[in-house]
């Protein structure tokens, strides 16, 4: 579902990523652990085009992502990979189905069908108009997450989700994540401190200093 080879990035002559490589299949859930400023997240934006690496190369699917332009890449990201961060950067001013229906721009009904199903599985059925504003913290992320999967994307990319939620809806949201993904057969890379939640993944990789060790698959 995801590949990425020999990526490296800069900041203002700092480079943060040395060369890291790394493949997720579809339906495989892969956990990312390591230090504060090894270079998670900046790791995460190369992987879902919301930066371009320095060098090195990004594959959504088997297509090469780092190097079309910035319209192509948001097109082809909307149909295939999902984004969740640590804050629910849901809309303020829509409804949680509108929030839902955004990322598809059109508003479809298919895409509408889609969002319902969605936001039973993460149990938030008969909460479609309430407003962000309106909900808790887990509530509103799993509205990120339901977000994030609407498109039904081959890729899952997930920056400490988790986050900012207590252990009980942190450990449902975690769940959830793997569960919807496995089931669309998606291909989920996990950020995470959470060692329960790491420890629930197929397979772990560990990032220092910009340089990630564990174990690779054959390539
Ligand atoms: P955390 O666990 O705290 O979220 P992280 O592993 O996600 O950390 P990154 O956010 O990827 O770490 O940061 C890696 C390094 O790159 C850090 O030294 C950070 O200061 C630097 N960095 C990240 N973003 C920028 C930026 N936009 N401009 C300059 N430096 C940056
Ligand atoms: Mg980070």
């Amino acid at each position: 579902a995801l590949q990425a080879t020999l990526l490296r990035h800069s900041f203002g002559g700092n480079e943060v990523l040395h060369g890291v490589s790394l493949a997720v299949q579809r339906g495989e859930v892969v956990a990312v652990t390591g230090p504060s400023g090894s270079g998670k997240s900046t790791l995460l934006h190369l992987l879902g085009g919301l930066d371009r690496p320095d060098s090195g190369e990004v594959y959504w699917g088997g297509t090469r992502a780092d190097s079309l332009d910035t319209q192509a890449r948001a097109r082809l990201r909307a149909n295939s990979v999902g984004l969740v961060f640590q804050h629910h950067y849901l809309l303020a001013d829509l409804n949680v189905l509108d929030n839902l229906r955004v990322p598809g721009l059109l508003l479809r009904q298919e895409l509408t069908e889609q969002a319902r199903e969605l936001l039973a599985a993460v149990g938030l059925s008969g909460r479609e108009k309430a407003m962000p504003g309106q909900l808790s913290g887990g509530e509103r992320q799993r509205v990120a997450l339901a977000r994030a999967l609407v498109a039904r994307p081959s890729i899952l990319l997930a920056d400490e989700p988790t986050g900012s939620l207590d252990t009980a809806n942190a450990q449902a949201v975690s769940l959830l994540m793997v569960e919807l993904a496995r089931k669309n057969g998606a291909g989920v890379l996990l950020v995470t401190h959470d060692e329960a939640m790491a420890g629930r993944a197929d397979r772990r990789l560990h990032l220092l200093d910009g340089v990630m060790t564990g174990s690779l698959p054959e390539m």
